[in-house]
């Protein structure tokens, strides 16, 4: 009988078993990936510290480039990210493909980025859009979040829409326009 069956009280549903999965699957063979730590070593470099409270005790930091906003990042604000991992774990059959994607990787399926792009990244891919559209978006919803969509509406010379909805759309395709 499936676990999740058998156990509807530990896990509810087959979603809540493959999600625990996964994450196990994370914490235990991705985390510590030995291919993954070497790529993130190799790519790092030492860069001049500016922050001014530990800049005289150390004077050097590690940092990387990220691989889309091409800026360079303190290590700390750097994820790497599995470029071919994107395989899904819906149910054991989906199992074999997911680890082995995981377990066999090389340098070339991976790249560092920023935790920002990074987040932007995924949610493109959730929501199949592209990477600018995704920036886009995110970008429309912490203004109206922030509650500072009406004056960036207005900053570029556009009369604000009455709803939020619909000043979210205004405020994406202003940027897509370049304004
Ligand atoms: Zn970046």
């Amino acid at each position: 009988m499936d676990p999740w069956i058998q156990h509807k009280t530990i896990w509810p549903t087959e979603a809540k078993f493959m999600s625990w999965v996964r994450g196990g699957i994370r914490a235990g063979l991705w985390k510590k990936h030995p291919v993954k730590l070497e790529f993130l070593r190799q790519n790092t470099i030492l860069t001049v510290n500016t922050n001014p409270r530990s800049m005289k005790r150390f004077p050097m930091v590690k940092a990387a480039r990220c691989a889309l906003c091409s800026l360079v990042h303190s290590i700390k604000d750097i994820e790497v990210d599995h470029l071919t991992g994107n395989h899904s774990l819906r149910s054991m059959d989906d199992l074999r493909a997911f680890i082995e994607a995981m377990i066999m990787v090389t340098f070339a399926d991976l790249q560092l980025v920023c935790k920002p792009c990074h987040k932007i990244k995924s949610y493109a891919e959730k929501q199949g859009i592209t990477c600018e559209e995704a920036r886009a978006e995110k970008l429309a919803i912490s203004l109206i979040k922030e509650k500072k969509d009406v004056q960036w509406l207005e900053e570029r010379g556009i009369v604000p829409a009455s709803s939020q909805a619909k000043r979210r759309t205004q405020i994406i395709q202003a940027l897509q326009e370049g304004l």
